[in-house]
């Protein structure tokens, strides 16, 4: 492809010969050295199988050897696998992503090749299609057959067969007379081809503004990150759409990463009726014959477009020319475990280094991005409007202090009578707690006792349905006990606070008659259920929706007008850095789903705090102003974006062990100027699955580079097996 050529540098895919480096997917910082058998060509990217130890394994082709071992004490390449090379622009990034996250570089080539069997030969299977001899004996059974094949497709036996109305015999003995020919194809179903040109929506004048922006981005084919900042509903998908499309008229692939969440078939079906058919769609449930059939396509470029979670960015695509990152703030898109990327900040990398536009998408975004488009790193466009007749809701604060619920409640009588009008008038209600479960705490009336979990810092949350307490870190769950656990006082245990299936009890005793349904990951296993129930939320199946997270995100139900925050304060607990900002997205996005169509919406925020930042903000809509606070108050003590953190955290099993080498190693931590280091200190969730977990926080200012930092602290300590140090570059997640 013409555009993969221009962006390819001349040693992409040069033919290696003698020593050759290999990359292997093992946690190894480098490539190592291996001998080419003579008479094989091996191309920078390849896949090959090379020894290690005992073992055999696949790796990749990274450059030339480093010449550090002999030649005639190298082992050789084992065998070259028949598959696309590895980009150059996708090795470039996978030592630019270890290097940031100071993870091993083979640890990051995993990311990259995980789809088990997809560097195995295509399975193929026989199928025929009509050859030229007719059968000198015509049967009307035959002839079926021969109809059916005339339009010149390969079928199996059994399609033929079936398709004709005849028996699998019939279709035999025209293989036997040779009027049909055997020919073999790939087992898997091929990717249809997005069209660019199927349209379904005109553009408003200001959507199409910004689409032609996009556009113009799409076509200047070299490296520029934009910000579509629009307001929930103004129509952010149908804009990103037409640059999408764009990428499809020049041939190139495209991605469009979305919060796992979001990866709904509301958003395929959107896409189908603008494209003429699905995209391919990436995410960690995938059944492993699909995580293959996907990488394959993607790396032999047959899949134009893939919507995917995270992880979907180390797929293999050979001509990239554009990414979408849709709800770009969501703090879905960092991996915390292993390699602990941002898949949005990456995705920037990864347009820089393929020289290809990428779209940030979002309501609310991030500080990071904000900051950002201020300082001119980013372009932005903005949509003020909501698409058609729909205007933004009136969002309003309830001050818990002076209209406190009653006695046992937590729903403000202000907030009751809200409800009730919205009901009578047909219409539905959502209330949003970001809490599973029935209570968040139990404790004993009599001895004060609050019920841990054995492996964690976590309270366990009382789940009622189920009759029993869970820990949702770790995944432990007992039994509701009788008695307390400590002072064995019978009947003493007390559910505190609320969770939805508590609100969902409130609401059940105020409104009898009305439809409820709960929405949270407790109900809703597997996306079969998710389709199922926001289908009947749209279909008006239910009046009142009390939900989690898991309803602010992306829906669009036409007939919600009044949404209430149960409490609105609950993100601001955890004082961490981006408390107030995710609270703000978070809230924002709630809000968001009020009055999507003709029908205005309302908001209630349900607040002890209602003069907070937040509040103020959510309620005058004042975004700009409450980012640029945030801002200042960030710039002010240097942290990120102004200032750069790692987090480092030291677990074992063995408390003490944990904290000998937490205490060795702060000993030798390197000095360096404009860097800090804070801890040892228990980490908040001291422990977490067994673990004690010892934190280090480490801040540094814009211009340091961090990575060096912390590879001169940790590259030559020594850590015992039973010990685990995780390090993580920009954090997100402060636990
Ligand atoms: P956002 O992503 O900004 O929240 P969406 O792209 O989901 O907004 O659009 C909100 C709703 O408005 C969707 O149902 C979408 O199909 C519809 N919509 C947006 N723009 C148009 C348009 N130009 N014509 C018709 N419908 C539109
Ligand atoms: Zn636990």
């Amino acid at each position: 492809m013409a555009s993969e050529i221009s962006t390819a540098r001349p040693e992409d895919d040069a033919v290696l010969s003698g020593t050759v480096s290999v990359l292997i997917p093992l946690a190894l910082p480098k490539p190592y050295d291996y001998k080419v058998p003579p008479g094989v060509a091996v191309h920078a990217g390849s896949y090959v199988v090379v020894p290690l130890g005992t073992q055999e394994i696949v790796g990749v082709v990274w450059g030339e050897g480093s010449g550090e071992v002999r030649h005639n004490r190298l082992k050789a390449i084992t065998e070259v696998i028949d598959a696309p090379p590895m980009a150059g622009v996708l090795r470039r990034f996978i030592d630019w992503v270890a290097q940031y996250t100071v993870s091993p570089a083979g640890s990051v080539l995993r990311l990259a090749i995980r789809a088990p069997g997809a560097l195995e030969p295509p399975r193929m299977r026989t199928a025929y299609r009509l050859g030229s001899t007719r059968p000198s004996r015509m049967t009307p059974a035959r002839q079926r057959v021969i109809k059916v094949a005339g339009d010149g497709f390969a079928r199996t036996v059994r399609e033929l067969a079936e398709e004709a109305g005849v028996s699998d015999a019939v279709v035999r003995g025209l293989v036997e007379a040779q009027a049909l020919v055997a020919v073999d194809i790939p087992t898997e179903a091929p990717f249809p081809d997005p069209l660019a040109e199927i349209k379904s929506v005109s553009l408003s004048a200001e959507q199409q503004e910004a689409a032609t922006h996009l556009v113009a981005a799409v076509e200047a084919q070299k490296f520029s990150a934009t910000l579509l900042d629009g307001v929930t509903g103004s129509g952010k998908t149908e804009v990103y759409f037409e640059a999408v499309a764009a990428a499809l008229v020049q041939g190139r692939q495209v991605l469009i990463l979305l919060p796992e969440i979001a990866l709904t078939s509301q958003f395929m079906e959107r896409f189908e009726r603008r494209f003429g058919c699905r995209p391919a769609e990436w995410h960690s449930d995938l059944p492993s014959r699909a995580r293959r059939r996907i990488w394959r396509g993607v790396a032999e470029g047959r899949a134009r477009v893939v919507a995917g979670a995270r992880s979907a960015l180390f797929l293999p695509f050979c001509d990239l020319g554009l990414i979408v990152v849709d709800e770009e703030h969501d703090a879905a898109f960092k991996q915390e475990d292993g390699v602990t990327y941002h898949a949005r900040d990456m995705g920037v990398v990864r347009a820089s280094l393929g020289q290809f536009p990428i779209v940030l998408s979002s309501a609310t975004p991030s500080l990071e991005t904000s900051v950002n488009v201020q300082q001119g790193k980013y372009d932005v466009v903005r949509l003020a409007a909501r698409h058609g007749e729909a205007l933004l809701p009136q969002v309003t604060s309830i001050d818990m202090r002076s209209d406190p619920p009653e006695r046992g409640r937590w729903l403000s009588p202000l907030l009751v009578k809200e409800m009730m009008k919205a009901l009578e008038a047909g219409e539905q209600v959502m209330l949003f707690l970001n809490r599973r479960g029935y209570a968040p705490l139990t404790l004993c009336r009599t001895c004060g006792h609050r019920i841990e979990c054995p492996q964690c810092s976590a309270w366990l949350v009382e789940h009622r349905f189920r009759r029993e307490l869970a820990c949702h870190h770790c995944g432990y769950s007992a039994p509701v006990p009788k008695a307390c656990p400590s002072c064995g006082a019978e009947d003493a245990l007390i559910a505190c606070g609320p969770g939805v299936e508590r609100i969902a009890e409130e609401v059940a005793e105020i409104f009898p008659e009305a439809r409820t349904v709960i929405v949270s990951s407790d109900n809703l296993r597997g996306p079969a259920a998710h389709e199922e129930i926001f289908a009947a939320i749209e279909a008006r199946e239910a009046d009142i929706i009390i939900g989690t997270q898991i309803v602010a995100k992306g829906h669009h139900f036409p007939w919600l007008t009044l949404v209430g925050v149960v409490d609105a304060d609950l993100g601001l607990e955890n004082g961490d850095l981006r408390a107030g900002e995710r609270t703000y997205q978070l809230l924002q996005q709630v809000a968001g789903r009020a009055g999507r169509a003709e029908r205005p919406g309302r908001v209630f925020l349900q607040s002890f705090m209602p003069e907070h930042g937040v509040m103020r903000a959510l309620v005058s809509g004042r975004r700009d102003e409450f980012l640029a606070r945030e801002a200042q108050a960030r710039e002010r003590v240097s942290l990120p974006p102004f200032g750069r953190l790692a987090g480092i955290v030291v677990s074992s099993p063995d408390a003490g062990l944990a904290q000998r080498v937490a205490r060795d190693m702060a000993r030798i931590a390197p000095r360096a100027e404009d860097v800090t280091v804070l801890g040892p200190a228990p980490a908040p969730m001291a422990l977490l699955r067994g673990r004690t977990r010892i934190r280090f926080l480490v801040k540094a200012g814009r211009q340091v580079n961090i990575q060096a930092f912390l590879h001169a602290w940790l590259d030559d300590f020594k850590v015992p097996n039973a010990v685990r140090i995780s390090v993580d570059v920009d954090p997100y997640s402060f636990m």
